[in-house]
């Protein structure tokens, strides 16, 4: 079979989402395909955080000193300086645009009052969608492209891109669930929004062998690499591949990340099966990551009071992941430290002369030991939690290069008349690591591009 249309997107996530209502808005006829049989991939399951500088929940907690400058600092040397300058501009000057047209366009409610710093930035700069999950943003969308009559077909994977012969991408071919093959004809041109790769093991180990199995992951299972895979066959340069991303704090049993923890970003510390500190908890996930792989066993477990529980609320806005931890003996409330460390056997006096510093820190606003930037926070009172965890695949970085347009471009340097490409399937952001809060900026902010570039260009 045979379809038509002006636009043609790959990946119903954020990215693909964004570039669809701008494309649509702008006057194209558009179709989203995903493979996956319900849309949103992994920035329905994510957080949903997303970096704005200078944003109006700042404003309201009397941050006035944020600025698009110190963003685009924050971010390169988060990345090792490996992102693309001119890129990594374009995100931090149109980030808050991104969120504003979230909040206005597409109707995301965000936090009025609360925000995370992420490890790596120098200012509490997230945003906080209401339910601190994905869900809201892809509800959302979802609710505007309904609105604006956007053909979605899910169960609809993409195969490959098909070129003209003088090298243009004119569309894709796709199956579907029961193996139907589907030609969609691109009138004005294809846009990649598929995501990373993940979820795709054998990918993972031919870029980066130290990312083997022995890692689970966070992701979806649709998030295998297919938009590189397909933009590779014809010749699309990729970059930053060997750049894999873990995430610290996961489930140890699944891999899943945990939202629960997010109390981290409100004060909880990481302690190993010792008892101690070791790193940072505000640092960047990589670090963090590395430092729990080389603590006893491989894992951390994150300790945090009521107090701390009271800030964001981490466990009633996730209180299904809270209850299956609970269950599978991965967390533990308890009224006493002794009781804590008990539960995990943790050495009971370690664990003691470790909060006694941190209560200590949190008084004089030092941090002695590995300088909290956020400030430790006094963990005097009970009850407590204690929460097994392992880092886990949460990011890939690398991916296709694109311009500032999202044009995708080849190994020698020309664009590939046709093709755009935006989120997580690039590869030019976010250098060697990206810092939390910043895929989702990303996508969005790209994701617009593409949509009005495809139409403007074509
Ligand atoms: P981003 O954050 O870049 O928007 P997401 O992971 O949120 O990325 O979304 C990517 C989406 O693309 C996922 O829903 C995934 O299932 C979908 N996808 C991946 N490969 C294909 C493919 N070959 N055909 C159709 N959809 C795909």
């Amino acid at each position: 079979a045979e379809q038509t249309y002006d636009v043609v997107i790959i990946g119903a996530g954020g990215a693909g989402f964004s570039a669809a209502i701008e494309a649509k808005k702008a006057g194209a006829n558009v179709v989203l395909l995903e493979k996956m049989p319900t849309v949103g991939g992994n920035t329905l399951i994510s957080g949903g955080e997303m970096n704005a500088p200078n944003n109006w929940v700042q404003q309201n907690l009397g941050i006035t000193d944020d600025t698009a400058d110190l963003f685009y600092e924050d971010t390169l040397k988060g990345g090792d300086n490996l992102g693309s300058p001119e890129m990594v501009r374009i995100l931090a000057d149109n980030a808050l645009a991104s969120a504003e047209w979230l909040r206005d366009e597409i109707k995301v409610e965000f936090l009025p009052d609360h925000l995370f710093q992420f490890g790596g930035h120098s200012r509490k700069r997230a945003l906080i969608p209401v339910g601190h999950t994905g869900a809201e943003l892809i509800t959302k969308l979802k609710a505007k492209t309904d609105e604006e009559k956007i053909t979605i077909k899910t169960n609809m994977k993409a195969e490959s891109l098909i070129t003209d012969d003088q090298g243009r991408v004119t569309g894709v071919t796709a199956t579907t669930g029961s193996g139907d093959k589907i030609t969609f004809h691109a009138n004005k041109g294809v846009i990649i929004a598929s995501g990373g790769f993940g979820s795709n093991v054998e990918m993972r180990k031919k870029y980066n062998p130290e990312l083997d199995e022995k890692y689970m992951s966070t992701d979806t299972p649709g998030t295998t690499g297919d938009g590189i895979i397909m933009a590779e066959a014809l010749g699309a340069k990729l970059t930053n591949m060997e750049s894999i991303q873990t995430y610290p704090v996961c489930n140890p049993e699944t891999g899943v990340i945990s939202l629960v923890a997010d109390s981290r970003f409100d004060g909880a510390i990481l302690i190993n099966q010792e008892g101690e500190r070791f790193v940072e908890e505000l640092e960047r996930r990589d670090v963090i990551s590395k430092a729990i792989l080389a603590q006893t066993g491989g894992y951390t477990y994150q300790f945090w009071n009521q107090k701390i529980a009271d800030i964001g609320k981490t466990i009633e806005v996730h209180q299904d992941e809270y209850d299956m931890l609970v269950k599978q003996g991965l967390l533990h409330k308890a009224d006493t430290i002794e009781e804590a460390a008990d539960f995990f056997k943790v050495d009971e006096d370690t664990l003691k002369a470790t909060i006694q510093k941190v209560n200590e820190y949190a008084k004089t606003g030092d941090d002695l030991d590995f300088h909290h930037r956020g400030g430790l926070v006094s963990l005097e009172t009970g009850p407590y939690y204690i929460q097994k965890a392992v880092p886990s695949v949460h990011h890939t970085m690398g991916g296709l290069v694109i311009d500032e347009k999202t044009r995708v471009i080849n190994e020698k340097g020309e664009i590939i008349p046709g093709l755009y490409a935006a989120g997580e399937v690039t590869g030019v952001i976010h250098g060697s690591n990206r810092l939390g809060g910043n895929a989702i900026a990303d996508i969005f902010t790209f994701g617009r591009i593409a949509g009005q570039q495809v139409v403007s260009e074509n």
